[in-house]
């Protein structure tokens, strides 16, 4: 095996097809030193080393060693320098590298190969000796950080004191001399803290990095961030050692970093941030806010630094080209690294951009456009959870705001909350049910599952680029970052700014796309489903072969989901209609009831809601195929359950309580979801059944005559394990379409199909399709039957399950394919062979889910039938599916 794959002067031993090898940053390294794009000369370790460190109780290959040297004097040969020598040194930089971009991990050790011998070397080489002792206190403080585990405050503190003795304000204040002392004071409380010396071998300090880099593989955020984003741990990092060159040697240096297209509105336009005289990290540090790249840009923002495009012309044309290359190479929106040593510009990395989703749809929709990519690689571009973020609101224009403040716009979307001031409150809130924005000086990977849990993120420091933008845009949660006028404190827990503070739990709200922050919480628009949404939409409706309708029982819920591209009703729970005040009274009547006169005399009362529900539903949809199914959940969850609801209720009924308690105790079940409820209903109470039939068919006919268009009703029969369960109902079903007909004096369109929602009737399926029509999967309830798990109690015990790997995602979530997906399978078989024409869909949760849909479009079904707000997902994942 080889282990070490080199790079640099036009060559390269890899290239951008090995990212599962060399990892993202490595593979793509090597493929721009083979376009012969300036790229310091380096080398990566494979992440088949990684696999093999914890193979092997963190041992390396034995073979590794030579190789690293190897390509150690390959590299130097290159940059004609030596690593470890003491007169000619080569110094290097250590970067992880996984094969997906993985904050949390070791990310960086910049200027490995100092000591207090080269330090000297570097002086003279460089004609600077503040520029090496600088470059040396930064490469002791990282490397005592990351690989020694030597809290940074140590030497903030170190460095303040020093500052503070002797009149400092600023570190551009110190000169070599003060680096030489500081360092001094530096090498001491490592000493002390470690108990044992700053490594002075180079040697030892590239192996130290190198061990760092694997060993963060395994800490505690890389986990949890792998967790979050479904990244496998076999697959490991790569570490990629690249001789350094320098952006901090004074005025004709800088580093930056910039995205070939605007990463929030997708604009076709270079955007990002440079720092002159400065090295890589201080840029997305936040520590000195950044200038822009273009004038353009810069004169946008208002801002009076100047330019690179200004300062220095001649490598910010080379860059401008770079980047043109590297587009029309890679097809997609770049996200690149620069450094400028000097005059001369060197890039650091290349990878593909994160944008929001507005920007990808618009960077997908251009690229198009240029003939870079086809139609069918734009839908695929696109993340359809993603979509998500589109439907979120904006603030209303003519809202009246308070403004507390003003920061970058660096996550669209706009979010109201209480303001917390650490990631533990962000946490707690959101689990006790409240919403929140987290405030931050900056943020850092320790923050992720505050960010996770907030409503949306405010940083008063940092760029475009910080931490917190980046994170949020991936999130797709709104971020205001850099909003410098805000003072926070975090002992007192407030916000000041503008004379305006705020403590902890105040609302705030933030506007992610102007970057305003202000007080209180401001009235919302929801969003304008337009423009490159809807061409790309348009597109993937073009290129999707099966239908996507929607669940949804009240009209709000319906015209939502028509607005959202929905093409029918798939699953309308008319249970949910009990509930409503006015009905839930007849219908506790109904409960209460001692025999069937009773109780049909209480169904009467319901009918002409009832009816007045499914006309109304039919009108909305229009002509599209409306799907209802009878009542399904057991007749308890109507009844009231405390003793002080019980007598409530009672009062209001006019009956003794004691009845209430009864009837109640009469109904109790001790597995109610394996109990009294679904066809079970209908065969025992057939009433229930004929009330909701009648409803249904003469709602058609009016809605029919009203809209002129004929409405042809699916009726769905729910827990059906039988087919002679679902033909008792279905000829009651019959016999009521036929008197509504006769009674209307006209004919009625409708069909008669069931719920596929227990393992028996999957096996079943032949028999049932005999009499059934149609078959929609309850992909909720068979989970929880062919698991055997309560999908009400399982969240107990299924995140342990899933913390340990015994489950890679929860069943109720994504589809099981290979146990509940199996019984789809046959099911669909079965039906198909009896029935060829069967209408086969879904509509458990995992009709909104892309993984789940994938499957759905492989067994051939004919719709996936999902929540409102998730149909554009379905739309664009059944897309997806059929290309
Ligand atoms: C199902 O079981 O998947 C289903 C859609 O029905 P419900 O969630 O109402 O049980
Ligand atoms: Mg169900």
């Amino acid at each position: 095996t080889k282990w070490v794959y080199t790079f640099g002067d036009g060559k390269a031993e890899g290239a951008a097809g090995m990212k599962n090898l060399l990892g993202g940053k490595g593979a793509n390294l090597a493929e721009m030193s083979n376009l012969g794009l300036p790229v310091p000369p380096g080398f990566t370790i494979t992440t088949g080393v990684c696999t093999y460190y914890y193979a092997n109780g963190n041992a390396y290959p034995p073979e590794l060693a030579a190789e690293v040297d190897a390509a150690l004097a390959h590299v130097g040969t290159l940059a004609g320098r030596r690593f470890g020598d003491d007169a000619n040194p080569l110094l290097v930089s250590v970067r992880s590298g996984a094969r997906a971009s993985m904050p949390g991990m070791m990310d960086t050790v910049l200027n490995l190969g100092l000591n207090d011998v080269t330090v000297a070397a570097v002086a003279t080489a460089a004609g600077d000796e503040r520029f090496a002792y600088d470059s040396y206190r930064r490469f002791i403080q990282m490397y005592s950080d990351v690989v020694m585990g030597i809290d940074h405050h140590h030497f903030e503190e170190i460095l303040q004191n020093y500052k503070d003795d002797n009149g400092y304000s600023l570190d551009t204040d110190l000169i070599a001399d003060d680096w030489k002392t500081v360092i001094g004071k530096y090498k001491a409380m490592v000493e002390t803290e470690a108990g044992k010396p700053f490594p002075q071998d180079a040697h030892e300090q590239l192996w130290g990095a190198i061990g760092a880099v694997f060993g963060s593989w395994m800490n505690a955020r890389a986990i949890t961030y792998r967790r979050l984003h479904d990244i496998p741990e076999s697959w490991g990092t790569a570490v990629n050692i690249q001789a350094m060159v320098f952006g901090n040697m004074g005025e004709t240096s800088a580093t930056g970093v910039a995205f070939t297209r605007n990463p929030s509105t997708g604009d076709k336009r270079l955007y990002g941030e440079f720092l002159v005289n400065a090295q890589g990290e201080d840029v997305v540090a936040g520590i000195r806010t950044p200038q822009d790249l273009t004038e353009v840009a810069r004169i946008e923002a208002g801002s009076e630094r100047p330019s690179l495009e200004a300062v220095m012309p001649e490598a910010f044309r080379e860059f401008v080209a770079i980047c043109d290359t590297l587009e029309a190479h890679y097809r997609d929106m770049q996200d690149v690294e620069f450094t400028i040593e000097r005059g001369k510009l060197w890039m650091l990395q290349t990878r593909s951009g994160k944008r929001t989703t507005k920007a990808a749809l618009k960077v997908a929709v251009d690229m198009c456009g240029e003939g870079l990519i086809t139609r069918d690689e734009a839908i695929l571009r696109i993340e359809p959870g993603g979509l998500d973020q589109l439907l979120h609101p904006t603030i209303d224009p003519a809202a009246e705001r308070v403004l507390v403040a003003k920061g970058l716009p660096a996550s669209p979307g706009a979010a109201s909350g209480e303001v917390v001031f650490n990631s533990e409150d962000a946490v707690a809130a959101k689990q006790a049910g409240r919403r929140v924005i987290l405030v931050r000086i900056e943020t850092s990977p320790e923050d992720i599952h505050g960010m996770h849990a907030a409503e949306g993120i405010l940083t008063t420091r940092g760029g475009m680029t910080s931490h917190a933008a980046v994170v949020a845009r991936g999130m797709g949660k709104p971020c205001v970052s850099g909003a410098g006028s805000i003072r926070v404190d975090y002992a007192a827990e407030t916000l000041t700014s503008g004379g305006i503070t705020l403590k902890k739990g105040d609302i705030v709200t933030i506007d992610g796309a102007s970057g305003q922050v202000l007080k209180g919480r401001v009235p919302m628009l929801q969003p304008e489903l337009s423009g490159d949404f809807a061409k790309l939409m348009e597109w993937a409706d073009a290129s999707r072969r099966m239908a996507v309708r929607t669940n949804a029982e009240t009209p709000a819920d319906a015209r939502v989901a028509v607005r959202f591209g929905a093409e029918g009703i798939g699953l309308s729970r008319t249970e949910h209609m009990f509930f409503d005040e006015g009905r839930i009274v007849a219908v506790r009547e109904m409960i209460l009831a001692d025999d069937e006169k009773g109780r049909r005399q209480a169904l009467a009362k319901l009918l002409p809601m009832q009816r007045a529900d499914f006309v109304e539903l039919f009108e909305i949809m229009h002509g599209l195929p409306v799907t209802i199914r009878l009542l399904d959940p057991p007749l308890h969850e109507f009844l009231p359950k405390t003793e002080e609801e019980i007598a409530e209720v009672a009062k209001g009924l006019g009956v003794h309580p004691q009845k209430l308690r009864e009837r109640a105790d009469e109904l109790h079940e001790f597995n109610p979801m394996l109990g009294f409820r679904g066809c079970r209903l209908a065969i025992n109470y057939p009433e229930i059944a004929e009330m909701q039939a009648r409803a249904i068919f003469e709602a058609a006919v009016e809605a029919g005559r009203k809209t002129g268009r004929p409405v042809v009703p699916e009726v769905m029969v729910p827990l059906v394990a039988m087919r002679q369960e679902f033909d008792l109902v279905k000829a009651r079903i019959d016999a009521m379409a036929a008197a509504v007909a006769k009674e209307k004096g006209t004919t009625i369109d409708y069909s008669v199909g069931t719920m596929i929602e227990l393992p028996r009737a999957c096996l079943m399926a032949g028999q049932i399709a005999e009499t059934a029509e149609f078959f929609s999967f309850g992909t909720n309830d068979l989970t929880q039957t062919t698991y055997g798990l309560s999908r009400d109690d399982a969240a107990q015990f299924l995140g342990p399950y899933l913390q340990r790997g015994i489950l890679e995602q929860d069943p109720f979530v994504s589809l099981d394919q290979a146990g509940v997906g199996e019984l789809v399978r046959i099911a669909v078989e079965r039906g198909r062979a009896v029935r060829p024409k069967i209408k086969l869909g879904i509509c458990g949760e995992h009709g909104g889910d892309p993984a789940s849909i994938r499957f759905c479009e492989s067994v051939g079904l004919d719709y996936v039938s999902c929540s409102p707000f998730r149909v554009p997902i379905a739309r664009l994942a059944a897309a997806q599916a059929s290309i």
